[in-house]
């Protein structure tokens, strides 16, 4: 028996680990501190009464030999929930079928899982810096990594080389780290450049419901072409605060055909065989983020988020401090003042300041001298912590 020898070729993941680590020195040190954090990623506002009153109904069908639901039909996800997901495309101008939508139980396991289906021979274009889970679940699975700068010069917003050869392209808008949001023209460049290649992209749109920039894409879909070279990946987990729920869903279109074959029959194949499916009760919560109740609820918890980061734009413009993200996304991505690095960056807000953020090196060596802060955090804390800052600054 031999296991898989990519796992070593994994970088240890230190920057979560190396974070706490500090983060609980300090505590230790200063047990009076006021600790703001606004490192991880993770929401922290309830879910929205219409998504908590769809699984209380759910739950009391689940009570009821008549409305019980054992294992579903299929592991795509329930024809209500397919159908509200493809008609909420209808606000981007795309006219998706409800077929060509997959539900599953978050945009990280479908990001991970859809590299099944594709050879171990196929070169992968990764910018950096970069969501790790690109990356690690391609070293599982053997194949070469190529990474395209994404850097100060081009706004975090790499565009493609025609000089550099690719099958499978990963693209993430509004990014993660970086906050930054391509337009449709940087996208139709993506397409057009996926279509000559004959590659894929897989485009990961998990914070597509942050952007506020008027006709900027929220799906790679509203571009043409990108049905024929595309597959998307989105989550409830930003959208709607399931990060604790696992809801999210993967769109391929009818037209995605790749050696012959509908792209999409392969991923029900693969779902079909590793996965059964999302729960019942996350479902019927899901639908109802689409309902008018749901949307209006939702969109008021994405305001409160989005108020966050304005205060945290404000802030670093009046410092004059450069960053990208925010006004279409949860994230600012910053440039360290005075040059400093970005662990060192950290060290000294959290030792002056009592703000805990994410060093930008963690997500790949262009991150490096930059830091994340998001903007998913307490209103009144997100004041206060840019208060602390300003002050530094002085
Ligand atoms: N994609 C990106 C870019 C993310 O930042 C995240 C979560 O932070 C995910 C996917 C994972 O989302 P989910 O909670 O749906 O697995």
């Amino acid at each position: 028996m031999k296991l898989n020898g990519n796992f070593q070729n994994l970088e240890q993941s230190y920057l979560f680990v190396t974070i706490a680590k500090k983060v609980a020195a300090y505590t230790q040190e200063h047990p009076e501190n006021k600790i703001i954090k606004m490192g991880i990623g993770d929401v922290t506002m309830p879910l929205a009464p219409a998504v908590i009153q769809a699984m209380h109904d759910a739950t009391e069908e689940q009570a009821h030999k008549e409305t019980f639901h054992g294992y579903s039909p299929d592991s795509d996800g329930y024809p209500f929930l397919r159908e509200a997901i493809a008609n909420y495309y209808k606000n981007f101008g795309v006219d998706m079928d409800p077929s060509e939508v997959f539900v599953g139980d978050g945009a990280k396991s479908d990001v991970g899982n859809i590299v099944d289906l594709f050879d171990v021979d196929n070169t992968v274009l990764v910018p950096d810096p970069v969501y790790p889970v690109y990356v690690d679940t391609n070293i599982i699975s053997g194949r070469k990594i190529q990474y395209m700068d994404a850097n100060e010069q081009n706004g975090f917003l790499p565009l493609p080389d025609p000089s550099v050869q690719a099958d499978i392209i990963y693209l993430c808008s509004p990014n993660n780290p970086t906050g930054a949001t391509y337009n449709k023209e940087q996208l139709q460049a993506w397409v057009d450049y996926a279509l000559e290649q004959k590659a894929v992209i897989l485009f990961d749109a998990a914070y597509e419901a942050f952007i506020t920039e008027p006709g900027l894409p929220h799906s790679i879909f509203e571009i043409p072409g990108a049905e024929k070279c595309a597959i998307e990946f989105c989550s409830f987990s930003k959208t709607a605060g399931f990060t604790g729920m696992r809801c999210g869903y993967t769109t391929i279109r009818k037209e995605l055909v790749m050696d012959g074959v509908q792209v999409s029959k392969l991923w029900q194949r693969r779902q079909g065989c590793k996965f059964n499916g999302t729960s019942y009760i996350t479902q019927r919560a899901a639908a109802a983020v689409f309902t008018a109740e749901g949307q209006k609820q939702i969109r008021e918890t994405i305001a409160y988020y989005q108020n966050n980061a304005k205060v945290m734009m404000d802030a670093f413009t009046k410092m004059g401090v450069w960053f990208t993200g925010g006004t279409n996304s949860p994230y600012i991505w910053l440039k360290c003042p005075d040059g400093m690095g970005s662990w060192e960056y950290f060290d000294y807000l959290l030792h002056n300041a009592e703000i805990v953020g994410t060093p930008g090196e963690g997500f790949g060596k262009n991150g490096e001298g930059y830091f994340r802060l998001t903007a998913f955090g307490d209103a009144q804390k997100t004041v206060e912590a840019m208060e602390r800052i300003q002050k530094l600054k002085k």
